[in-house]
């Protein structure tokens, strides 16, 4: 373990305020591992006057729902709604809007608390149900920002791990898995070591250039391990996996530890929506650091420039070919794909090929890939009236900008014109345009970049 990450880990526990570094998390700073105290300080500072009004889901009396949304005087819920689009605009710009390098075959396995502690109802209508809500989101989501990569899934109960879900590279698949609620009823106590260990074990065969990750979603408090878990933790280390853990109930220590030891975040969750932000910030592919590569440099990969890889672009066969039998399913059906090296035929790419191990993509897929290594910059709003340029249509949609300030009241983040210009082509785009170029097009229509 560097010691940096060690005089992280004893601020924090000498701060003897865990509030204080769920805030931290809250904000997305906890990742900037590197920043000075001074800006950790003032990050922790600015979060407590948010957690004035943002208490534990177990802490909070009964919310109605319907109190949190404020109509304005006019009975308009523009307000309301301009929140939320500046809350996501904020987070955009803590995004790096510059070139890093990162990981785009990822491989990840999803680990589900399963214990009783899951049928909790501090989160509505219960931890189970809303995570069970969220994970379903959380793999569409992913696969559609990583076509790459794929997901196995484990669940904890009775002590025991169990495999939900092979790793497979169809969403449908995955999502398929937990679609049977009763199926995955939570029973007994969780045990993270099993879990980790399974997720291990299914990752151990997987090429270097790929990411090995391991989410967990932990609601429990204890957990029932056979052995020594810090030997797991170890293992995991020396293999390059990334452990990420989404608390529901409060900070473990060992959780913290599996987190810090081997990369990964670690954010207990406040509520509902912020169980929701924690786990959706991590469908972004990870950055690769340099620690990483010279930590797993037994595996004799200590070229820093590049690793080529093997991939194979399929042909597709038409509905009207011969039926014959895939080598995935053995189902016999027409339509299909080519193996370019061996000709197997496949169903579905992205996949590895079952005869000869090669990747089949298809270019689509390595394209939609590619956004997250040359992101969108994020665009600016204009607040000042003075700079306002004089175009009167938005570049995306030529739908026209009202003339005067839409709101009085300037909410971080949101131009009172509603206009946003991108720092490039000093284009100005509106609401509407600016989210759908950076979640969707990832390609400004402005300047083509
Ligand atoms: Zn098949
Ligand atoms: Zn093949
Ligand atoms: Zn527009
Ligand atoms: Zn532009």
């Amino acid at each position: 373990m560097p010691p940096r990450k060690n005089d992280d880990y004893m601020e924090v526990a000498s701060d003897d305020s865990l509030p204080s570094d769920v805030d931290e998390v809250y904000n997305g700073k906890s990742k900037g591992k590197g920043k000075g105290k001074a800006t950790e300080r003032k990050t922790r500072e600015k979060g407590k006057s948010k957690n004035n009004e943002q208490p534990y889901a177990w802490e909070a009396s009964y919310v109605r729902s319907w109190d949190t949304v404020q109509e304005d005087e006019a009975g308009s819920l523009q307000g309301a709604v301009e929140d939320l689009i500046a809350r996501n605009r904020r987070r955009r710009l803590l995004a790096p809007s510059t070139a890093i390098r990162r990981t785009i075959i990822r491989h990840l396995v999803l680990v589900l608390d399963l214990s009783s502690s899951m049928m909790d109802r501090d989160m509505r209508p219960t931890r189970f149900d809303l995570m069970l809500e969220y994970a379903r989101s959380f793999i569409s989501e992913w696969f559609d920002q990583n076509p790459l990569g794929q997901i196995g899934i484990v669940g904890m109960r009775s002590g025991i791990a169990e495999r939900i879900g092979e790793m497979s590279g169809n969403p449908q698949d995955v999502l398929k898995t937990i679609s049977e609620r009763h199926k995955l009823e939570p029973a007994g106590d969780p045990s993270l070591q099993n879990a980790v260990e399974m997720a291990r074990g299914s990752m151990s065969h997987l090429p270097t250039h790929s990411s090995r990750e391991i989410i967990i979603i932990f609601g429990s408090l204890t957990t029932v391990d056979p052995g020594n878990i810090h030997d797991t933790l170890d293992a995991c280390v020396k293999d390059r996996i990334r452990i990420a853990v989404v608390a529901l109930a409060a900070e473990m220590k060992i959780c913290r530890d599996l987190c810090d030891k081997t990369g990964g975040s670690f954010g207990v969750a406040l509520n509902d929506g912020h169980f929701k932000d924690l786990l959706f910030e991590l469908i972004p592919p990870p950055a690769q650091r340099a620690v990483s590569r010279a930590a797993g440099a037994g595996a004799g990969t200590s070229n820093p420039t590049a690793d080529l890889m093997m991939m194979g672009f399929p042909t597709r066969l038409p509905n009207t070919s011969a039926p014959a039998l895939c080598v995935c399913h053995s189902d016999l059906k027409s339509e299909g794909f080519l193996c370019p090296r061996c000709s197997a035929k496949l169903c579905d790419v992205p996949t590895d090929c079952d005869i000869c191990g090669l990747m089949i993509v298809s270019s689509p897929h390595l394209a939609r890939s590619y956004h997250h290594l040359f992101p969108v910059k994020p665009y600016s709003a204009v607040v000042d009236g003075a700079k306002v340029s004089p175009s009167n249509a938005c570049t995306g949609c030529s739908s026209s900008f009202s003339k005067s300030s839409a709101s009085s009241t300037i909410t971080d983040g949101v131009s009172p014109f509603g206009r946003y210009k991108c720092p490039d082509c000093k284009n100005d785009f509106c609401t509407d345009c600016d989210v759908f170029v950076h979640d969707v097009v990832h390609c400004c229509p402005g300047c083509g970049k």
